[in-house]
Order: structure tokens, then sequence, then C-alpha cells
């Protein structure tokens, strides 16, 4: 997918005197008109050193946020499935080689239990998380369990972070009705992937970089990129995955549904933390703007991975979706200590704090799955998106589900503050357009309807 050449010219811009004040300003301009960036544009944006400049790049990155997502925050939970793994990646806890790891694969019984829990918290969207081992947890294993959550717990979308697949598999994977396949490349960066994948199906990193590819060749066309920073220099790192999206939009016409901006954080049982390319939370805040900028219809999505005020001020700069709530290990949700974790958490608010904080800061949380439902999705997603249209059905989709979250899963404190904000945003102008009948919908959720949407 990425040759020689890519690196070359990436390595190349990164080794070049910072732009001028004057290019790194024309470069927002185009960027607020939400035109997108180039991936040697973007890396510009990554080399401007200037502090002052880098405020007015987070500025234009919150502007570009606000445009084409208003104020909404998008909410989903990760259920880890398997914690047992063939692979040795050294900064993982689940590696093959963690001796003091408890291990366990939830049987689709359980994961169904686990599915309960997390809705029973008043989610509505999920992410299986899995191990890579064929044999245990493998695609039928995968297959049996989103079929068994769909058919027995409220979850309304399953996306997926799952080791690479062949084009047959991703076809099951299709056909069991995923919303998202997610997967992080970890590092763009050839030998370094060598060196911290030693082992097992994941050292290929050729299959890797090419899964996506097979995933929308099986007709999966909402995919989720991602990069764990911490891995290698992140200026790199945002250029290749930004050329990478650039490759695949212009082979299959449909950019990256989301990005993600995982850092590498200290797990229980792995062999690296110091990796020497750990980033600081101001760059983590620059490669959210540059990636806001470049990529502006795409969703970016921060976990639990993060303090919670890093993420509430990540929301102004880009970030559209979080995790809420969060367990990492499987059957961690409703246990007493969750053993077999895959790394610390640093953001252990509940769902319900989550809410009521980001309510506070002015936003408006989102249980919303409507899209994939309708068949809005890859192409058809980016198209409504790029024509401004989504906006006017994501706003009424948020208050809907939101509505619904208060009424059946909100604390009082949460209730009242959660109230305000659905009258705040009644009053927007995105849901002008719809204002009669969402309000008579609003009504009827009041009354007892569920699962109502546009
Ligand atoms: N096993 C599959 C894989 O590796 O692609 C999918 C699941 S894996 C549990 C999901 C992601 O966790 C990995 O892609 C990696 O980026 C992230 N991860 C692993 N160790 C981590 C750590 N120490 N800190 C933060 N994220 C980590
Ligand atoms: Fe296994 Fe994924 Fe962890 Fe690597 S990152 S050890 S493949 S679970």
């Amino acid at each position: 997918m990425l040759s020689e050449k890519d690196f070359g010219i990436i390595s190349e811009a990164l080794v070049k005197p910072p732009a001028s004040r004057e290019r790194i300003r024309e470069l927002l301009q185009k960027a607020e008109e939400l035109k997108g960036l180039s991936f040697l544009e973007a890396g510009e944006l990554l080399n401007a050193g200037d502090s002052e400049l880098l405020d007015e790049i987070f500025a234009a990155a919150g502007r570009v946020k606000e445009m084409i997502y208003g104020k909404r925050v998008v909410l989903f939970a990760p259920l880890y499935l398997s914690n047992e793994c063939t692979n040795n990646c050294l900064y993982c806890g689940f590696r093959k080689d963690n001796r003091d790891l408890s291990r366990r694969t939830l049987s689709p019984g359980e994961a169904v239990e686990q599915a309960r829990l997390i809705s029973g918290m008043g989610h509505k969207r999920i992410l299986l998380v899995c191990g890579e081992k064929p044999a245990l947890n493998g695609i039928s294993y995968l297959v049996k369990i989103i079929k068994e959550i769909y058919e027995n717990a409220d979850i309304r979308r399953i996306n997926v972070n799952i080791a690479p697949q062949s084009t047959g598999d991703f076809k099951l994977l299709k056909e069991a009705g995923i919303g998202t396949y997610q997967l992080f490349q970890e590092t763009y960066h050839p030998e370094k992937y060598s060196f911290y994948h030693p082992m097992g199906a994941k050292a290929d990193y050729q299959w890797r970089i090419t899964a996506f590819q097979r995933a929308l060749e099986a007709g999966i066309d909402d995919y989720g990129m991602g990069v764990l920073f911490g891995l290698y220099d992140y200026r790199f790192e945002v250029m290749a995955l930004i050329c990478h999206a650039e490759k695949l939009e212009r082979l299959w016409g449909v950019g990256p549904h989301t990005v993600s901006v995982p850092r590498l954080k200290k797990a229980p049982g792995a062999t690296i933390y110091n990796t020497g390319f750990l980033i600081s939370d101001r760059q983590l805040t620059l490669v959210t703007a540059v990636l806001r900028l470049a990529l502006p219809y795409t969703g970016l999505i921060l976990s639990t991975r993060e303090p919670g005020a890093l993420r509430d001020y990540l929301l102004k700069i880009g970030v559209s979706q979080i995790s809420a709530g969060s367990s990492t290990a499987p059957g961690g949700y409703g246990a007493e200590e969750s053993a077999g974790t895959q790394f610390y958490l640093e953001d252990n608010r509940t769902l319900d704090e989550v809410v009521r904080d980001i309510c506070r800061a002015g936003y408006l949380p989102s249980f919303c799955t409507a899209c994939y439902r309708r068949e809005r999705t890859g192409e058809r997603f980016m198209a409504l998106a790029k024509g401004g249209e989504i906006k006017e059905l994501c706003q009424p989709n948020a208050l809907l589900t939101f509505k619904e979250f208060l009424l059946d899963f909100a604390s009082d404190q949460t209730k009242q503050e959660g109230e305000k904000t659905v009258h705040r945003f009644l009053q927007s102008a995105d849901v002008n357009r719809l204002k009669n009948n969402l309000l008579s919908r609003l009504n009827e959720i009041e009354k007892g309807l569920r699962d109502v949407y546009y």
C-alpha cells in the first residue's frame, strides 16, 4: 500500500525547515473551507514549532470540528472477548509470553451477559475487541457472538477491532452485520513494526496494511484507522496514515469512517513502555488537530486510555467519539476486580458521570446508530457529510437517543443537567427542518416509545 517512495517523501518532509507563518495560515484557510489537507500539507502543520502558531492550528481545528459535528459527542464502550493471543507485541499485556496474565475467552453466553451490562449503563454501541488466537477466538467464534448479542442484548451497532482477516472471512463479518471494522497499524515504520511485533501472524506488516483493501473488497465500507502513538515519531505516523487514507479513497472512493488516536500506556506484563517516542499532551493535541483539519469528515475517536480532563479538552479540538465506563478485561464489566486487563485506564468515570460532564461543557451526548441501520455507510455517508445534509439528521437523532438515555438510565443529577441540554439544542438551527416532527417524537419517547430515528 505505502511504497518506499512514499516513506522517502515523508522522511524528507520531516527534516525540512518549518514553513513560514504565511504558509501555515494559508493551509489553515484551505482546511477551514473543509477541503481537507494532503499528507504533505499535514506534515507542514506537524512541523510548525512556534507555540503561537500551534494555538492557531488548534483553534482552526476546533472551528472545523464545530462546522461539521456541531456539539455532538458519540459514546460507545469496548467489549473485550478474549485476551488469548499468539502474537507477542512488546507493548501489550495480552502478548503470548506474558505468563502472569489470567487468560480468558468469553463464551457466547458470557459475551451476551457483558453486552447486557454495557447496555444497562445506557450504551447502544459497542466495540468488540479480541486477541488473535484463531483456533479459539477466530471468525466463527466472532460471528456467533455478534449474532447472539444482536439477538439478546439491546445493542444497536457492533463495531469490531480484531486482527486482519482474509476477504472471505471479512465477508462473514459483513454478513453478521458489523458496523465499522477498526484496525490500528500500530506503527507505519516498517523496521520499527518488525521490532515491536517479533512473532505470530501480526509480524507480517503487509498483511496488516492491506487489511482495509480486503475488508472493502468484502463490502465493509466503514473502516476505522489508527496508530498507536508512542512507538515511533508521531509526525511520521500521522503523515503515513493520511497517505494511506488518500490511497484507499483513490482506489475505493471512500475514506476512513473513523481514525483513533490511542497513546501507548503502561501495560502489566509488557516488555516495553519507554520507547523514546512517547508523546506529550500537547503533541497529542497537535495530532488531533491536524487529523481533524486533514480529514474533516472522519470521526475522531479517543478512548479511556486518556484522563478525563484531557478528553474533555480534545473534544474542543477535534475528537467526536469517546468510549466511557470502559473495562479492558474479558468479563471485566460487573466484576469486583478485573484480572486480565490489557493496559491501565486513566478515565474511570462512569458513563453517567461522563454524560453529565459532557452536558456541563456545552456538548450534546449522542447514542445514535441510525446511519448504519439506514444503510448510510461508506460513500453514501461521505456524500451526505460533504453536502452538509448529515448534520440535519445527526442532531435530531442525537436528541432522540439522548432523551431515551435520560429517561431510562440517568441519575437524577444527570437528568436535570441533561434536560437543560435537550432544551438548549432544540433551539439550534440544525433541527429546524425536522423540528415539528422531532417534538412529537420526543413526546412519544416520553410516553414509552423507543428506538426512533431518522
Ligand atoms: N489483537 C488485535 C490487534 O492487535 O490488532 C486487536 C485487538 S488489540 C487488543 C487493540 C489495540 O490495543 C491494538 O491495536 C493496540 O494498538 C492497542 N494496545 C495494545 N497495547 C496497548 C498499550 N499498552 N497501550 C495502549 N494501547 C495498546
Ligand atoms: Fe495480541 Fe493485539 Fe495485544 Fe498484539 S496488540 S498481543 S495482537 S491482543
